[in-house]
């Protein structure tokens, strides 16, 4: 099981074309079925008519999911739950510390943990992690470690404005949706150890992850800003789709260009070979 997690915070652009493709024709290729959930918990970030807009992209570049969308802002009944499970464990303390106050650590360092608050502010809720190394097999970039503790210290699972923090959602979710294949942008291949830590203490099964490069424009700079990557052109779906194909390693020639949607997802599927993604975080795309 394979999903897209995007976040309705504006237009689809080809750098999660990519990504969408990818955990697609990962899925596809090995049989399984592909979710789209909307990860729209991060209220104030999240834009009228993004997710629908979103959607309609999907389709229109040939994308076809199984079962319903999930909303993450639906199930704030689930994180609870989760959340509840780890504090009555003793896993987790509460934190007044604020965004300016923690503006140059590196990591958390501890204050909360250490000296418990006694006034009464909006306070964070924070999981208690224990030292130790986070290892995992990156299906694209190899093997990846990380010791949470030292990286990032006691990681917030619900903000001070009350919204749960996505590290906590996603692992929800992964886990209540049967994923076994989490396909994405390596921007978040550094965020995977405590995910992967946090599983192990709610009981969840891991998934196997893959983490696709970031593509950026011809100079390096971020896509997310540019004009190229302000809009995907749904009218010509088919060369963006055989250009996403070509930066995904499947070398599609230019015959393809001639196929239709249907059939140049269809070769796609067969030609998958995750091995093919360059092993790289980043990725500029030709000018
Ligand atoms: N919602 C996240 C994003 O759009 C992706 C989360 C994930 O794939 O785990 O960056």
């Amino acid at each position: 099981m394979g999903r897209f997690a995007p976040s309705p915070s504006g237009d689809l652009h080809v750098g999660s074309l990519y990504t969408a493709a990818a955990s697609y024709l990962d899925a596809r290729a090995n049989g399984g079925r592909w979710l789209v959930r909307m990860e729209d918990l991060d209220r104030p970030r999240v834009v009228a008519g993004s997710a629908a807009g979103i959607l309609g992209t999907l389709e229109l570049f040939g994308f076809e999911w199984d079962g319903p969308i999930v909303e993450q802002s639906k199930r704030a009944e689930s994180y609870a739950g989760a959340l509840d499970a780890l504090r009555s464990r003793g896993l987790t303390f509460d934190c007044s510390c604020s965004r300016s106050w923690l503006a140059d650590e590196e990591r958390y360092p501890g204050s909360c943990r250490e000296h418990p608050l006694v006034a009464a502010v909006p306070t964070a809720t924070r999981l208690r992690v224990d030292p130790g190394p986070i290892m995992f097999a990156d299906r694209i970039q190899g093997m990846f470690r990380q010791d949470v503790a030292a990286a990032v210290g006691d990681i917030v699972l619900k903000r001070r404005d009350g919204l749960i923090a996505y590290v906590l959602a996603v692992v929800t979710d992964d886990a209540a949706q049967d994923v076994t294949d989490v396909v994405r942008g390596a921007d978040l291949l550094d965020n995977t150890p405590r995910q992967i830590y946090l599983q192990r203490l709610l009981g969840f099964g891991a998934p196997r992850y893959a983490h696709v490069p970031l593509l950026t424009e011809a100079g390096g700079k971020k896509l997310a800003k540019s004009a190229r990557s302000v809009r995907l052109n749904a009218q010509a779906a088919l060369p963006q789709l055989v250009e996403v194909f070509a930066l995904l390693g499947l070398s599609p020639g230019s015959e393809l260009l001639h196929a239709s949607l249907p059939e140049a997802w269809r070769w796609a599927i067969r030609r998958w070979d995750i091995h093919r993604v360059p092993k790289r975080m980043a990725l500029q795309l030709t000018a």
